[in-house]
Protein backbone atom coordinates (compact mmCIF):
# COMPACT_ATOMS: atom_id res chain seq x y z
CA UNK A 1 0.00 0.00 0.00
CA UNK A 2 2.35 2.79 -1.23
CA UNK A 3 0.35 5.73 -0.56
CA UNK A 4 0.38 4.76 3.30
CA UNK A 5 4.08 3.56 3.08
CA UNK A 6 5.12 7.21 1.81
CA UNK A 7 3.22 9.08 4.43
CA UNK A 8 6.06 7.81 6.99
CA UNK A 9 10.00 8.09 6.66
CA UNK A 10 10.10 4.89 8.50
CA UNK A 11 8.23 3.50 6.10
CA UNK A 12 9.04 5.13 3.21
CA UNK A 13 9.86 2.82 0.33
CA UNK A 14 9.65 0.18 3.03
CA UNK A 15 7.65 -2.22 0.08
CA UNK A 16 9.68 -1.78 -2.80
CA UNK A 17 13.14 -3.71 -2.85
CA UNK A 18 16.12 -2.06 -1.90
CA UNK A 19 19.24 -2.75 -3.95
CA UNK A 20 21.91 -0.95 -1.27
CA UNK A 21 20.15 -2.34 2.12
CA UNK A 22 23.69 -4.65 2.48
CA UNK A 23 25.72 -1.42 1.39
CA UNK A 24 23.81 0.59 3.70
CA UNK A 25 24.49 -1.71 6.73
CA UNK A 26 28.44 -2.49 5.93
CA UNK A 27 28.70 0.98 5.91
CA UNK A 28 27.08 1.27 9.31
CA UNK A 29 29.73 -1.34 10.34
CA UNK A 30 33.03 -0.39 9.21
CA UNK A 31 32.87 3.65 8.57
CA UNK A 32 30.39 4.28 11.57
CA UNK A 33 30.38 1.74 14.19
CA UNK A 34 34.47 0.76 13.15
CA UNK A 35 34.94 4.61 14.46
CA UNK A 36 34.07 6.40 17.13
CA UNK A 37 29.95 6.74 16.35
CA UNK A 38 28.87 4.49 19.16
CA UNK A 39 25.44 6.07 20.28
CA UNK A 40 23.26 3.20 19.20
CA UNK A 41 20.72 6.06 17.84
CA UNK A 42 22.76 7.39 15.42
CA UNK A 43 24.10 3.73 13.99
CA UNK A 44 20.19 2.97 13.92
CA UNK A 45 19.30 5.99 11.96
CA UNK A 46 22.54 5.93 9.63
CA UNK A 47 21.16 2.10 8.62
CA UNK A 48 18.01 3.06 8.07
CA UNK A 49 17.82 6.68 6.00
CA UNK A 50 17.92 6.12 2.15
CA UNK A 51 20.79 7.92 1.37
CA UNK A 52 21.33 6.70 -2.13
CA UNK A 53 17.96 8.93 -2.69
CA UNK A 54 19.48 11.84 -1.72
CA UNK A 55 22.24 11.82 -4.99
CA UNK A 56 21.54 12.05 -8.58
CA UNK A 57 20.94 7.83 -9.40
CA UNK A 58 24.29 8.06 -11.47
CA UNK A 59 26.05 8.35 -8.20
CA UNK A 60 23.59 6.34 -6.26
CA UNK A 61 26.27 3.28 -6.58
CA UNK A 62 28.79 5.17 -4.58
CA UNK A 63 26.50 6.74 -1.93
CA UNK A 64 27.17 4.20 0.75
CA UNK A 65 30.84 4.92 0.70
CA UNK A 66 33.66 6.50 2.73
CA UNK A 67 33.62 9.71 0.99
CA UNK A 68 31.57 13.31 -0.09
CA UNK A 69 29.55 13.12 -3.07
CA UNK A 70 28.28 16.13 -5.41
CA UNK A 71 25.26 17.38 -5.24
CA UNK A 72 25.15 20.09 -7.83
CA UNK A 73 26.28 23.43 -8.06
CA UNK A 74 29.75 22.72 -6.89
CA UNK A 75 28.49 21.47 -3.47
CA UNK A 76 28.77 18.13 -1.81
CA UNK A 77 27.03 16.00 0.61
CA UNK A 78 29.30 15.04 3.10
CA UNK A 79 31.37 12.13 4.11
CA UNK A 80 28.42 9.42 5.84
CA UNK A 81 30.85 9.02 9.07
CA UNK A 82 30.73 13.08 9.31
CA UNK A 83 27.14 13.08 9.16
CA UNK A 84 26.93 10.67 11.62
CA UNK A 85 29.80 11.99 13.90
CA UNK A 86 28.08 15.57 13.54
CA UNK A 87 24.54 14.45 14.95
CA UNK A 88 26.50 11.78 17.86
CA UNK A 89 27.98 15.43 19.16
CA UNK A 90 25.15 17.59 19.07
CA UNK A 91 22.75 14.51 21.00
CA UNK A 92 19.07 15.63 20.22
CA UNK A 93 16.34 15.22 22.76
CA UNK A 94 12.84 14.33 21.22
CA UNK A 95 11.49 17.66 22.09
CA UNK A 96 14.33 19.76 21.00
CA UNK A 97 14.20 22.39 18.48
CA UNK A 98 17.15 21.86 15.84
CA UNK A 99 18.39 24.85 12.90
CA UNK A 100 20.51 23.54 9.81
CA UNK A 101 22.61 25.69 8.00
CA UNK A 102 23.06 23.80 4.49
CA UNK A 103 20.41 22.07 3.45
CA UNK A 104 22.28 20.86 0.37
CA UNK A 105 20.62 17.52 -0.62
CA UNK A 106 18.34 17.58 2.65
CA UNK A 107 20.20 14.60 3.82
CA UNK A 108 21.60 15.54 7.31
CA UNK A 109 18.00 16.61 7.35
CA UNK A 110 16.49 13.86 7.21
CA UNK A 111 18.81 12.17 9.88
CA UNK A 112 18.53 15.01 12.33
CA UNK A 113 14.54 14.62 11.72
CA UNK A 114 14.44 11.09 13.16
CA UNK A 115 15.88 12.32 16.51
CA UNK A 116 13.19 15.06 16.69
CA UNK A 117 10.18 16.62 14.57
CA UNK A 118 11.43 20.18 14.73
CA UNK A 119 13.63 20.48 12.30
CA UNK A 120 14.46 23.86 10.20
CA UNK A 121 17.13 23.88 7.50
CA UNK A 122 18.14 26.90 5.57
CA UNK A 123 19.46 26.70 1.82
CA UNK A 124 21.04 29.65 0.11
CA UNK A 125 20.80 27.72 -3.70
CA UNK A 126 17.56 28.37 -4.64
CA UNK A 127 17.58 25.05 -6.83
CA UNK A 128 19.04 23.41 -4.23
CA UNK A 129 16.53 24.22 -1.49
CA UNK A 130 13.54 23.65 -3.98
CA UNK A 131 14.65 20.35 -4.92
CA UNK A 132 15.57 19.26 -1.25
CA UNK A 133 12.23 20.50 -0.06
CA UNK A 134 10.49 18.58 -2.97
CA UNK A 135 12.81 15.45 -2.25
CA UNK A 136 12.16 15.52 1.62
CA UNK A 137 8.11 15.67 1.00
CA UNK A 138 8.42 13.09 -1.41
CA UNK A 139 10.05 11.18 0.94
CA UNK A 140 7.49 11.48 4.03
CA UNK A 141 10.00 14.00 5.54
CA UNK A 142 6.74 16.28 5.62
CA UNK A 143 7.43 18.30 9.02
CA UNK A 144 11.13 19.40 8.20
CA UNK A 145 11.17 23.27 7.46
CA UNK A 146 13.30 24.00 4.43
CA UNK A 147 13.96 27.96 3.47
CA UNK A 148 15.67 29.43 0.72
CA UNK A 149 17.67 32.12 2.26
CA UNK A 150 21.22 33.39 4.07
CA UNK A 151 21.98 31.31 7.29
CA UNK A 152 24.46 33.62 8.41
CA UNK A 153 21.09 35.46 9.60
CA UNK A 154 19.38 32.45 11.26
CA UNK A 155 15.61 32.28 11.54
CA UNK A 156 14.91 34.41 14.06
CA UNK A 157 10.80 33.48 13.78
CA UNK A 158 11.38 29.72 15.11
CA UNK A 159 14.57 31.29 17.85
CA UNK A 160 15.63 30.40 20.00
CA UNK A 161 17.29 26.75 18.93
CA UNK A 162 18.60 24.03 20.74
CA UNK A 163 21.39 22.89 19.14
CA UNK A 164 22.13 24.87 15.48
CA UNK A 165 24.42 22.71 12.85
CA UNK A 166 26.34 24.32 10.15
CA UNK A 167 27.18 22.22 7.30
CA UNK A 168 29.51 24.57 5.82
CA UNK A 169 32.75 25.89 6.71
CA UNK A 170 33.46 29.82 8.06
CA UNK A 171 35.83 31.44 9.56
CA UNK A 172 33.91 33.16 12.33
CA UNK A 173 30.48 31.96 13.79
CA UNK A 174 27.63 34.04 12.89
CA UNK A 175 26.71 36.14 15.97
CA UNK A 176 23.15 36.49 14.80
CA UNK A 177 23.12 32.14 15.28
CA UNK A 178 24.76 32.51 18.92
CA UNK A 179 21.92 34.59 19.62
CA UNK A 180 19.41 32.53 18.16
CA UNK A 181 20.93 29.41 20.90
CA UNK A 182 19.22 28.39 23.69
CA UNK A 183 21.20 28.66 27.01
CA UNK A 184 22.49 25.35 27.38
CA UNK A 185 22.24 25.04 23.33
CA UNK A 186 24.76 23.64 21.46
CA UNK A 187 26.37 25.09 18.15
CA UNK A 188 28.44 23.02 15.89
CA UNK A 189 30.23 24.01 12.99
CA UNK A 190 33.70 23.79 10.53
CA UNK A 191 35.34 26.66 11.27
CA UNK A 192 38.49 28.22 9.96
CA UNK A 193 40.22 28.64 6.49
CA UNK A 194 37.31 28.13 4.10
CA UNK A 195 39.71 27.72 1.31
CA UNK A 196 41.80 25.09 3.35
CA UNK A 197 40.50 22.92 5.73
CA UNK A 198 38.88 23.60 9.40
CA UNK A 199 38.26 22.63 12.36
CA UNK A 200 34.84 20.82 13.81
CA UNK A 201 34.11 22.68 16.37
CA UNK A 202 31.43 22.65 19.24
CA UNK A 203 29.89 25.94 21.21
CA UNK A 204 27.76 25.44 24.55
CA UNK A 205 26.08 28.78 25.27
CA UNK A 206 26.49 28.51 29.46
CA UNK A 207 25.76 31.47 31.96
CA UNK A 208 29.72 31.99 31.94
CA UNK A 209 29.81 32.43 28.15
CA UNK A 210 30.53 29.96 25.38
CA UNK A 211 32.48 27.08 26.14
CA UNK A 212 34.42 25.86 22.92
CA UNK A 213 35.44 22.75 22.13
CA UNK A 214 37.92 21.83 19.09
CA UNK A 215 37.03 18.36 17.78
CA UNK A 216 38.51 17.43 14.69
CA UNK A 217 40.19 18.40 11.44
CA UNK A 218 37.59 18.42 8.21
CA UNK A 219 36.97 19.84 4.92
CA UNK A 220 33.61 21.64 3.96
CA UNK A 221 32.69 23.59 1.01
CA UNK A 222 32.55 26.97 2.16
CA UNK A 223 29.39 29.40 3.72
CA UNK A 224 28.64 32.26 1.32
CA UNK A 225 26.65 35.28 1.77
CA UNK A 226 26.15 38.68 1.78
CA UNK A 227 28.42 38.82 5.09
CA UNK A 228 30.97 36.33 4.35
CA UNK A 229 31.82 37.52 0.47
CA UNK A 230 32.35 40.85 1.96
N1 LIG B 1 23.99 19.24 4.79
C1 LIG B 1 24.02 19.01 3.36
C2 LIG B 1 25.36 19.26 2.73
C3 LIG B 1 25.85 20.63 2.92
S1 LIG B 1 26.93 21.26 1.67
C4 LIG B 1 23.52 17.62 3.00
O1 LIG B 1 23.18 16.84 3.90
O2 LIG B 1 23.45 17.33 1.81
C5 LIG B 1 26.84 22.93 2.20
C6 LIG B 1 25.60 23.66 1.76
O3 LIG B 1 25.60 24.92 2.40
C7 LIG B 1 25.55 23.93 0.26
O4 LIG B 1 24.39 23.42 -0.28
C8 LIG B 1 25.61 25.45 0.19
O5 LIG B 1 24.86 25.98 -0.90
C9 LIG B 1 25.01 25.85 1.52
N2 LIG B 1 25.36 27.20 1.99
C10 LIG B 1 26.51 27.89 1.83
N3 LIG B 1 26.42 29.09 2.43
C11 LIG B 1 25.18 29.17 3.00
C12 LIG B 1 24.49 30.16 3.74
N4 LIG B 1 25.04 31.34 4.04
N5 LIG B 1 23.24 29.88 4.16
C13 LIG B 1 22.63 28.70 3.87
N6 LIG B 1 23.24 27.73 3.15
C14 LIG B 1 24.50 27.95 2.72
Amino acid sequence: MVAGALSSPYGAFCESPDPYAAARQRMVLHQLNARDIKDTKVLRVMGKVKRHLFVSPSLASQAYSDHPLPIGEGQTISQPYIVALMTQVLDIKPEEKVLEIGTGSGYQAAVLSHFTDQVWSIEIRKELAQNASRRLKAFGYEKIRVKHGDGYFGWPEYAPFDAIMVTAAANHVSPLLLGQLKMGGRLLIPLGSTTYYQTLTKITKTPKGNEVEHLLGVVFVPMVGEILDE
